[in-house]
């Protein structure tokens, strides 16, 4: 086993600089989760210690090791478009953005972070906007401009916002804060490339329902760090930009929808105030929450190895449903490979013959498989309720659907 630890951990918060930092969750030696393998590749993938740390300085947890982003986002196969949930949220994402603050202008752009195969992007060119996307991985940057959507093959960062030049009524970045290695350059650019009754959207997994849904699989290489609405705005604020408003959405088990403006540009909503109140009361800032979420994980891991084992013991068969990247994430922390689970079914023919990072699970295309199992272990658990409602015959034929996270909110 290959073990990159490079020059080892990271000693001072990636938000406030801070060297008060305690471990709190740590999930081993993980390969990258994206890093789904060739079957030549099985067992020559790289492994990098993956652990959470605490800052007792600005609350915010994050990973203590990066993985480059060379690695991380040169050519990942996750496809936004696949799932139609997602989507859907995008649709929703862009129209209330348009209803709240652009409705009535006739010429308005968006710039989108990360934007991936354009899916979000078309839904504002739907509403009429000049758009831009910024995407680091050239084969989904190529499949954007191929359908139409302008897209710079990029990370997004100061040197990238100043070469474009221009500035934008609106930036969304979905999905991408938490794993930005160059967290205050992203700042600074957002900064200089928003107009100044612009409005940011950033969109991120909430930490406090990460936290209370026990999802520790959202804990991966590329979430560098995991937000609250305390910790996010110390960051933007850090960079004169300020949330305004913010609401919670059912995506990947519980994410805010953030609006974000200069410093002094609007006044924070009431429901904005009232969610901080919300957050303030929940204790999911302090260190006591991160360490009853540890001895959880811990809990889960022998309650799902004792599950899946006797499954096998009573001659069942155990499919995975989904081969979602954080998957990898609880399958390695478990150490539940193809003796327990002998295929994935996934959805994204981009990952049709290949193998689950570390622990090597064959994966097979959902429509392309005809055999039943008893069970089916949920690892794509965000989708829950649209799981359970596309397979309410085979729900209803005694065929266990298990979710090994149990979301409080599902798309
Ligand atoms: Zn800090």
């Amino acid at each position: 086993m290959s073990v990159d630890r490079q020059d080892a951990a990271v000693r001072q918060c990636r938000v406030c600089d801070s060297n008060e930092l305690e471990p709190v969750v740590d999930l081993g030696l993980q390969p990258w989760c994206n890093n789904f393998l060739r079957k030549e590749e099985v067992g020559k993938e790289p492994f990098y210690p993956l652990r959470v740390v605490y800052c007792h300085n600005c609350s915010t947890s994050q990973l203590d090791f990066t993985v480059k982003k060379e690695v991380m986002f040169g050519d990942h196969t996750y496809l936004s478009g696949v799932t139609k949930s997602l989507s859907d949220h995008f649709a929703a994402v862009a129209e209330e953005l348009d209803r709240k603050f652009f409705a009535g202008r006739s010429q308005k752009s968006v710039l989108d972070i990360g934007s991936n195969d354009g899916t979000q992007l078309k839904h504002f060119q739907r509403l009429g906007y000049e758009v831009l996307g910024v995407e680091s991985s050239k084969t989904t940057a190529d499949i954007a401009n191929q359908a139409g959507v302008p897209t710079l093959n990029a990370y997004f960062n100061l040197e990238t916002m100043r070469d474009i030049g221009r500035q934008f009524d609106a930036f969304n970045a979905a999905g991408v804060f938490f794993h930005l290695e160059e967290l205050h350059s992203v700042c600074e650019a957002i900064k200089l490339g928003l107009k100044q009754d612009g409005v940011f959207v950033v969109q991120f997994l909430y930490m406090k329902s990460i936290l209370e849904n026990l999802a520790f699989d959202q804990i991966y290489h590329e979430h560098l760090l995991y937000y609250t609405l305390k910790t996010i705005e110390i960051l933007l604020n850090r960079h004169g930009l300020a949330m305004f408003d913010a609401r919670l959405a059912p995506i990947h088990g519980g994410s805010i929808i953030g609006y974000v403006g200069h410093t002094g540009a609007r006044e924070p909503s009431a429901q904005l105030r009232q969610m901080r109140a919300e957050e303030e009361e929940s204790g999911c800032n302090s260190i006591t929450a991160y360490r009853e979420f540890a001895d959880r994980v811990k809990e889960m891991k022998d309650e799902n190895v004792r599950y899946l084992e006797a499954a096998r013991k009573a001659g069942k068969r155990v499919f995975g449903m989904g081969a979602p990247v954080k998957g990898n994430t609880m399958l390695n922390y478990f150490g539940v490979g193809p003796d327990l689970i002998p295929c994935l079914l996934e959805k994204n023919t981009l990952r049709r013959g290949l193998y689950s990072p570390g622990m090597h699970i064959p994966i097979l295309i959902e429509d392309e498989v005809d055999e039943t199992p008893d069970i089916y272990y949920v690892l794509a658990w965000n989708f829950k309720k649209e799981i359970l409602a596309r397979n309410q015959a085979l729900v209803e034929q005694g065929v266990e659907f298990y979710f090994p996270v149990d979301p409080k909110v599902s798309a």
